[in-house]
């Protein structure tokens, strides 16, 4: 984080570009770098307070705050935060590619080339994410965006949790947890134990991956308990929609996620251990230009 005091008068505001349940997002630019565009998303202290989100607020700006000093170019970056007697502001990178859902339901459903680009800078950021001690816990296509070439931005910091687990690659439980999160990337650790760990962001992952191939998420009820009670059954299957084809996910990509969506935490698929499957065998996983190219540069 830069050191220099900023306030809301450093910034021309153009367009709110999206809303959240307690905040607005403006594109703004810096006075003193005319070129430089950021989303700054504007927090109502009076709302913040009355809803109970003062929680939430916090932990997504020290969790944020936390994972800008490293620069990773997966998670989108906190540059300041300021406030006055009104509003809080978070001034973050621009994603101007939107959400990673609005793609693919633009999409319908990703090809194998774009679901492996989405799945290796998911992995890599996810990665790093865990390497500081943290869990996202909120992990979901609307809560990735995309900047202007195609790469990814993880964001939404505020349900995470850190943790002080030493072994970052592991899926043991470290964590009695309550609800957090969306009920169709929610894990059966959560459901059953409420208990969370690396393994609930991989979870997420896992339904992710499902979703870039068939256009929804693994588990789906007409309503949250009847989700719940598919995802501990691990009621799922696929080639369900209508939009793509049969036999079009490659056995592969439907073995992987096969071992993540695994109930027991322990027999699931670790980070590292998903780097090695044999759908990566092209991804040199040391090589971050390559994996952080943009899918439409
Ligand atoms: P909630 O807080 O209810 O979970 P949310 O996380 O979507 O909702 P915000 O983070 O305030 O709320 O985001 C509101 C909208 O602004 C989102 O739809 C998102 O697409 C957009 N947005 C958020 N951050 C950025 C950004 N850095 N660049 C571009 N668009 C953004």
């Amino acid at each position: 984080m830069a050191s220099r005091k900023c306030s809301a008068k450093d910034f021309i505001f153009k367009e709110d570009i999206g809303h959240g349940s307690y905040s607005t997002v403006y594109k703004a630019y810096d006075k003193r770098n005319i070129k430089k565009i950021y989303a700054i998303k504007v927090c109502s202290k009076s709302h913040i307070i009355k809803e109970g989100k003062v929680k939430y607020v916090t932990i997504e700006k020290n969790t944020l705050n936390l994972l800008a000093k490293a620069n990773h170019p997966g998670i989108v970056k906190l540059y300041y935060t300021f406030h006055d007697e009104q509003n809080l502001y978070f001034v973050l990178d621009f994603a101007s590619g939107g959400e990673l859902l609005s793609l693919l339901h633009k999409c319908g459903t990703f090809n194998e080339n774009w679901s492996k680009h989405f799945t290796v800078q998911l992995i890599d950021t996810l990665s790093y994410i865990h390497s500081q001690g943290i869990i996202h816990r909120d992990l979901k296509p609307e809560n990735v965006l995309l900047d202007k070439d195609g790469r990814l931005m993880v964001t939404d910091f505020g349900a995470a949790l850190t943790t002080n687990m030493a072994n970052k690659d592991s899926n043991e439980i470290t964590s009695s947890s309550s609800f957090v999160g969306t009920a169709e990337y929610v894990s059966p650790e959560l459901l059953l134990y409420n208990q969370c760990s690396y393994g609930s962001d991989i979870w997420a992952l896992g339904c992710m991956i499902y979703q870039f191939f068939e256009g929804h998420p693994p588990f789906r009820g007409e309503n949250e308990l009847k989700t719940f009670e598919k995802i501990v059954a691990l009621d799922y299957s696929w080639h369900n929609n209508k939009i793509k084809p049969k036999n079009e996910t490659p056995p592969v990509v439907i073995d992987l996620v096969r071992r993540i969506l695994i109930v027991d935490t322990r027999e699931r698929l670790t980070l590292n251990m998903i780097k090695q499957n044999v759908w990566f065998n092209n991804i040199n996983w040391d090589d971050k230009i390559n994996i952080w190219k943009g899918i439409w540069q």
